[in-house]
């Protein structure tokens, strides 16, 4: 059988392609809108009726004013891929695609984005981009004059706007008020989330990168200076990634996760809040001075924060990364980084990905040659999903069936709860293996630890998976953070901190806004930005003249 190609105006084809996105890529935005209305009632259809209307003419609106017969057919396949990808995503992870979510997805690392494109993932978009694909690259465009064409355009624009208009008139009273009480809807409607987010987060980057970052405590000086009769002080804070709270044994937990952290003298503080539920946003937030209370997302990435005050107070500050970077909080004179791959330890990774215990070894190599006050960071991999199986050694798979796939679904839930467990046994012996490491140091040095994780993880609670859920609504497994704190007594002295009395207070509410005075209370800093009632050192500072 012959069939001709049909013949399509540019303007037809994109009104079918988002009638097809908006009809098929909407699916948890559908059911959320719909959900509490009865099927029976006419009131449902045309509130339903008229929203699908209005979704399709505004993004037509959209895709029309940067279609022309040139860029319409790989413009709308870009389109329609996308559309595929988060359409899968958000159906099987049960997130919201925000600015925040995207960015997250964008800045992470290469390989790690590999870990969430699995067969099933390609599979399931190559089959939803089908149809549309084909449409696109088998119709005919239509060619008119120039001006005509422009003429239509116009037309057809301003069309879309008043159909939007006329299909949200009899819906406006009802969609205002769905939308005012669950404002976190609007990231569900694809391909507009993505598209939104994609212009959001490069309005910010043009508007970040154009303005310089601002200086924080300039004035910050170390109140232990170098001196020949004393020891130099090591804080290391080591960074977890995606460590949640609720499965720590030291936390209450009932499995064994911590074997190695729970035998050694620590303070172990349980009631820790995240900033964000993403690395994004929690990272640059726990090293800033205005944190969660004063939280602003511009001002946090324009501005210096924690390691860059110790910097100027004249300490030697280290960032040791096993992750996707530091996301800007190490730039700044006197911050060093290293990345650790797999030409630094051969027999610590495989492929790209390496285990945290590289850190370890680098922090030993580095304490040999310390001279004078510093403060590392080491960043970790941690329980960095999905692919939870690949963060530790079989040595560490104790908790079995584990989860040996990136795609979470494929497992139970059980599966992907031991492999997530048996990450966090590993990151008990990390962390175990870095104390170890400063205690030996101790004989030359004074040295403390801090271990704090970066956001939780949601493991199938209420269906969700993953993190990145906006922070208001985010369930507490996803901001109850893991913390910890071990140290010498020399550094104890040297901080002028009671160890007792922290210990007795380590169930008291804090939250990733107390690391910035904290690490300056901890190194002896003074300084202008210092804030006492946030270091959570200082109910327990032994009142002496070195206190900042
Ligand atoms: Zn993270």
């Amino acid at each position: 059988m012959y069939l001709t190609r049909p013949r399509l105006r540019v303007e037809t084809l994109v009104v079918l392609i988002a009638v097809y996105a908006v009809a098929f890529g909407n699916g948890p935005w559908w059911s959320a809108i719909a959900a509490g209305r009865v099927a029976s009632a006419p009131g449902t259809w045309l509130f339903l009726g008229c929203t699908f209307v209005a979704l399709v003419a505004l993004h037509f609106v959209v895709f029309a004013l940067l279609s022309n017969r040139w860029t319409a057919r790989p413009l709308l396949t870009l389109l329609v891929i996308a559309t595929g990808f988060a359409t899968y995503y958000m159906r099987t992870y049960a997130v919201v695609l925000d600015p925040t979510m995207l960015r997250n997805v964008v800045e992470t690392d290469i390989h790690e984005t590999r870990e969430l494109l699995t067969f099933a993932m390609v599979g399931w978009v190559a089959a939803w981009s089908l149809p549309p694909l084909v449409l696109i690259w088998w119709a005919e465009l239509t060619r008119t004059p120039p001006w005509r064409a422009a003429l239509f355009r116009i037309a057809a624009l301003a069309g879309g706007l008043v159909v939007v208009a006329l299909a949200l008139l009899p819906i406006s009273r009802d969609l205002t008020s769905v939308m005012r009480n669950q404002r976190e809807l609007r990231y569900l409607v694809t391909p507009g989330n993505f598209i939104y987010a994609l212009a959001r987060n490069a309005a910010r980057d043009a508007q970040g990168a154009a303005l310089p970052r601002l200086a924080v405590g300039t004035d910050a000086r170390n109140l232990l200076p170098i001196d020949p009769k004393r020891r130099p002080r090591v804080f290391v804070f080591v960074l977890g990634e995606t460590a949640r709270a609720a499965n720590f044994s030291l936390f209450g937990y009932p499995r064994e996760t911590n074997p190695e952290l729970s035998r050694l003298d620590i303070v172990a503080f349980s009631d820790v809040t995240s900033c964000g539920t993403s690395t994004e946003v929690s990272v640059p937030c726990m090293f800033s001075r205005r944190g969660r209370a004063a939280y602003d997302e511009q001002e946090i990435h324009r501005s210096e924060g924690v390691l860059n005050v110790l910097a100027h107070a004249g300490y030697d500050v280290r960032w040791f990364d096993n992750q996707s970077g530091c996301k800007g909080v190490c730039n700044g004179a006197g911050i060093t980084t290293l990345k650790l791959d797999a030409a630094y330890a051969p027999d610590l990774c495989n492929g790209e990905d390496c285990f945290d215990e590289i850190l370890v070894r680098a922090l030993r190599e580095a304490l040999a040659g310390v001279k004078r006050d510093t403060v590392f960071v080491l960043h970790t991999i941690g329980n960095h999903g999905p692919a939870y199986y690949r963060r530790y050694p079989d040595a560490f798979r104790r908790f079995v069936p584990d989860c040996r796939t990136d795609e979470l679904r494929d497992c139970s839930r059980e599966e992907v709860v031991n492999a997530f467990d048996n990450a966090l046994l590993y990151t008990d012996h990390v962390v175990a293996s870095a104390i170890g490491t400063l205690r030996e140091a101790s004989a030359t040095l004074d040295t403390a630890l801090l271990y704090m994780s970066d956001h939780g993880e949601s493991l199938g609670e209420g269906g969700f998976y993953l993190h990145g859920l906006p922070w208001s609504i985010a369930p507490r497994v996803q901001t109850h953070v893991p913390m910890m704190l071990w140290n010498s007594t020399g550094f104890a002295t040297a901080a002028n901190v009671d160890i007792a009395c922290l210990k007795k207070r380590s169930g008291e509410p804090l939250s990733h806004d107390n690391l910035f005075d904290s690490l300056l209370g901890a190194m002896a800093v003074q300084t202008s930005v210092y804030r006492r009632e946030l270091d959570l050192f200082s109910p327990c500072r032994v009142m002496t003249a070195a206190a900042p």
